[in-house]
């Protein structure tokens, strides 16, 4: 087990990184504190629920734990406030008072969803993230939680950090492929923006992560929940350095709100976003020769680095000015200055972009 402290001005909490860890999480409760008289609810998807609440809601039951248990639909139409509205009802049918928690077993969504809940939830009680994807190694940590609304993504939401993460590498073999290799691309992502070594060692080990290897699949969610414990501890609410996270997003978050959510997965969309952030660095000059390796890197993954012509460059640009993050209308991007570093970069000049997407066509 790899074990990795989230330093925060006022709070740290655990990352706990393994096999079989489920089994241990009555241990773990105790590590944190947290006594049997803390009623617990467990919250997963429709997907997982069968899959994986057993092994969870089975170690703690035993250790006297009470711990209740609802289930969302599966998918991304979950995360909205309908069903937050559910899952407070139930919550307080379950009786869960001020002390109790709130155990997020599954993907980004039921993290969110549940993570959001537990920020609400009698003005805020504690949550624990039982990441099940390899996206969710990325969203489990760093406290950004919250729900869509229909006229955009991740609109109502708080920073509420989680008070551990318990990663148990084994449900990892029951994720769809695509779903495997789209979390390849926020890894590639955390290498690409911090650490050139770990950028080397996923080209190395690429195919030993996109078969699920034990051990390197293990040792990449460890290096790249380090890069986003390093990030957020500098920057927990996002007022300078965290939106270095964002690196691709720009034109990945675009290509997903033109293709209508659904033609390509968050991975795949990034994976685009980040070809087309290393060409654009190269293009103003913050970089030199990044998208060479960046292409390749991404291909291993088996990941996109083309845009096809089908998605209209005025309904891109136009995306990218609606951004949360763009600032005055204009273009907001994170380029690489390097493999394993990048800056923030504001005021971006629309020909630049249209260039690079010109490029991403090519
Ligand atoms: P997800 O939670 O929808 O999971 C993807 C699919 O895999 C779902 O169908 C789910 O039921 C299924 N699944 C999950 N675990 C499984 C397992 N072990 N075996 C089989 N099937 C499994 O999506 P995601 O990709 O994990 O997360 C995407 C969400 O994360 C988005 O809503 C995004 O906004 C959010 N996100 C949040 C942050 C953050 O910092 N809070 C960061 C990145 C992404
Ligand atoms: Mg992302």
């Amino acid at each position: 087990m790899k074990t990795i402290q989230v330093e925060l001005a006022e709070k740290r909490y655990p990352i706990h990184i393994g096999s079989g860890l489920f089994e241990k999480l009555p241990q773990f409760l105790e590590g944190i504190g947290w006594g049997r008289e803390r009623r617990l609810m467990l919250v997963a998807d429709s997907h997982v629920s069968p899959l994986y609440a057993e092994r969870v809601l089975k170690p703690l039951e035993q250790a006297g734990f009470t711990v209740g248990q609802i289930t969302h639909p599966a998918g991304e139409e979950s995360k909205s406030l309908h069903t937050l509205e559910r899952l407070v009802e139930d919550c307080i049918r379950f009786g869960l008072d001020r002390s109790g928690a709130v155990l997020a077993l599954g993907g980004g969504v039921t993290g969110d969803l549940a993570g959001f809940l537990a920020a609400s939830y009698m003005r805020g009680i504690p949550f624990i993230q039982l990441p099940t994807t390899l996206l969710a190694h990325d969203s489990s940590v760093g406290g950004k939680v919250g729900v869509n609304h229909p006229l955009g993504k991740n609109m109502i939401g708080a920073f509420h950090q989680p008070a551990m993460v318990v990663f148990d590498t084994d449900v990892l073999k029951t994720l769809p492929e695509r779903e495997i290799l789209s979390g390849c691309a926020e890894v590639v992502k955390h290498a690409l923006i911090w650490d050139a070594s770990f950028a080397d060692w996923l080209m190395e080990h690429h195919r030993q992560l996109m078969a699920l290897e034990p051990e390197v699949t293990a040792e990449a969610i460890e290096r790249g929940c380090r890069v986003k414990a390093a990030v957020v501890s500098q920057d927990e609410k996002e007022s300078g350095i965290r939106a270095i996270l964002n690196y691709g997003h720009t034109i990945g978050h675009a290509l997903e709100s033109v293709s209508g959510y659904g033609a390509f997965t968050h991975g795949e969309a990034v994976a685009v976003g980040m070809a087309g952030a290393a060409l654009l660095g190269e293009a103003l000059g913050t970089a030199t020769e990044v998208f060479p390796f960046t292409r390749e890197l991404l291909a291993a993954f088996r990941l996109p680095t083309h845009l096809s012509p089908v998605w209209a460059e005025e309904e891109l640009l136009a995306a990218m000015k609606r951004d949360k993050k763009a600032k005055k209308g204009a273009y907001t991007f994170v380029l690489p200055t390097g493999i394993g570093s990048v800056v923030l970069q504001h005021g971006v000049e629309e020909a630049a972009i249209r260039e690079v997407l010109a490029r991403l066509r090519g």
